[in-house]
């Protein structure tokens, strides 16, 4: 009998690996034949200020991607569209020029994610052509941890302990490898195969001085950076993890934000920690675990509260806040020019790395929104343009929660004091010295107020590193004034 053969086709967005993939392998289990393809939205990413570095990263997994999945005998196109809107008829016209009859993906949880899946989903159902969107990006899905009363969680260490429960009820186990099917033999023309020229195009946006090649995309170095950090430096994270001159961090936020990496993995490889399954402690290991929990909590509230993906305070009261607009503090922010040495160090790590140390992305989001503020709208797209880990839920649970006008954020009467932070997190300025070479000379005394050291004993050493921006006493009572204010009209 010739039975109809099954098609099916992998539609891969923040979720680039063959390892432990929901979307995937379910096409490869419920299909004869499975193709795959990924569409870039070059417009979309611009306005949704996506950083080149990370659009240069998942250009480079692509190609490695397509590799892997050749050899599990499914072709990975890459098809470049305007942008959202145009996604239904790329999915359409490749579905049916491939003779497609079953569209699978995993979720995003983003508004404009939500919308056009909702169309994809429409165009697709309204040409016989079956749709299947799944979880993956949390351990535990958006919805399922909930109060007692059925409500989402807006405080964190409840949503914590509820998350556990959950999780020791469920089989949260990665999925087993997916075994290669017959090969896709006879290529369309709409195939693209995926070359290290592909996406080239879209670098030409701003800021093409970092590329991501600091990051290698081969699967085996993400498992042996997830392993390397499980076995020699996990057990120490509670302790190291506040010091951005150790390297105490496991760095695998870019992977986890992308989905090269499934929060699963890194839930399986603390296991030979938790035997006898989690127990809350004041360990590394737990401690990590605790913020890979932050991760979901972030995109479960993103969910329950969709303004949060559309521009909108958490705090409705926050709305009132007369927050501040002056280019000339808003550059020398951006720049790693405030005269505050931790501050700039971590702007200036941002600039040349893509990257920043988590302590430093609290220090220099609360100077921004408290000591200047300005609104943190601005520094979250401002992190966005250049993070290669950027990430809409936990970007924007960062930026509110240290301007306090998310859930479960700061107090808005904590200021972080920048000096005495940096004296905390960098006490001998290994850190400030490593990127504000202007303070390379600057003895351990006054590393953290270069402006205090005596003119006279200093000579030139100075001349090129601004006096403070702020008076952060002063800015410290305004900002407290203001905040009040705001609130207390509630
Ligand atoms: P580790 O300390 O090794 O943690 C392991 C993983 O847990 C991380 O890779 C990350 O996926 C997750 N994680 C850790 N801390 C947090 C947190 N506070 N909130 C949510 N998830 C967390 N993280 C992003 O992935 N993308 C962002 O765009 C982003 N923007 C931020 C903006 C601000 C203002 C703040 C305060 C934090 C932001 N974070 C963001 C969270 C955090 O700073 C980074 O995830 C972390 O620094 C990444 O380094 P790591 O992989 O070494 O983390």
């Amino acid at each position: 009998m010739n039975r109809h053969k099954r098609k099916g086709l992998m539609w891969f967005r923040a979720d680039l690996r063959t390892v432990d993939n929901t979307a995937l392998s379910s096409a490869c289990s419920r299909s004869d034949e499975v193709h795959a393809i990924f569409i870039a939205t070059p417009m979309q990413w611009h306005e949704h200020h996506v950083a080149p570095i990370q659009i240069d990263f998942i250009r480079r997994r692509l190609v490695v991607l397509s590799e892997q999945l050749a050899a599990l005998g499914i072709p990975l196109s890459v098809i470049e569209v305007a942008d959202f809107d145009a996604v239904p008829d790329a999915i359409l016209s490749f579905a049916n020029e491939q003779q497609i009859d079953h569209v699978y993906c995993n979720k995003q949880y983003e508004w404009n994610e939500i919308q056009r899946d909702h169309h994809v989903g429409q165009c697709l159902l309204n040409n016989q052509i079956k749709f299947s969107a799944f979880d993956d990006q949390c351990v535990i899905p958006p919805g399922d941890v909930l109060t007692q009363k059925g409500d989402p969680y807006k405080v964190f260490t409840p949503f914590r302990r509820e998350w556990i429960k959950v999780y020791r009820q469920k089989d949260q186990a990665p999925l087993p490898r997916i075994e290669p099917k017959q090969s896709v033999s006879d290529h369309s023309s709409s195939v693209n195969p995926v070359s290290p020229l592909t996406l080239e195009g879209l670098l030409t946006l701003t800021y093409p001085t970092v590329d991501s090649m600091a990051w290698p995309v081969d699967e085996e170095a993400i498992r042996q950076r997830l392993l390397m950090f499980c076995e020699d430096k996990v057990r120490d994270y509670h302790e190291d993890r506040d010091t951005p001159s150790i390297d105490g961090t496991s760095r695998l936020s870019p992977y986890l934000a992308t989905g090269m990496l499934s929060p699963r993995q890194c839930i399986a490889a603390l296991q030979p920690f938790f035997p006898d399954g989690i127990v809350e402690d004041k360990q590394g290991p737990f401690c990590w675990l605790n913020e890979i929990i932050w991760r979901e909590f972030y995109r479960h509230l993103m969910v329950a509260f969709p303004a949060i993906s559309r521009n909108q305070p958490f705090q409705p009261w926050s709305r009132r806040l007369p927050w501040l607009s002056d280019e000339a503090l808003l550059a020398a922010w951006q720049q790693g020019r405030t005269g505050f040495p931790i501050v700039d160090a971590a702007m200036r790590q941002l600039l040349h790395t893509g990257w920043m140390h988590n302590r430093l992305r609290m220090i220099t989001a609360s100077f921004l929104t408290k000591d200047l503020l300005i609104h943190w709208q601005v520094g979250e797209q401002w992190f966005s343009r250049h993070l290669i880990d950027g990430d809409l839920a936990s970007n924007n649970g960062g930026w509110q929660w240290a301007s306090s006008t998310g859930t479960d954020a700061q107090p808005y009467f904590r200021v972080f004091n920048p000096t005495t932070q940096g004296e905390k997190v960098d006490p001998k300025g290994e850190f400030i010295r490593t990127w504000v070479h202007e303070l390379q000379d600057v003895p351990d005394k006054y590393i953290h107020q270069p402006h205090a050291w005596p003119e006279a004993v200093q000579g030139n050493v100075l001349l090129d590193y601004p006096l403070p921006i702020v008076d952060h006493k002063q800015a410290r009572v305004r900002a407290i004034d203001i905040f009040k204010t705001a609130k207390e009209m509630h």
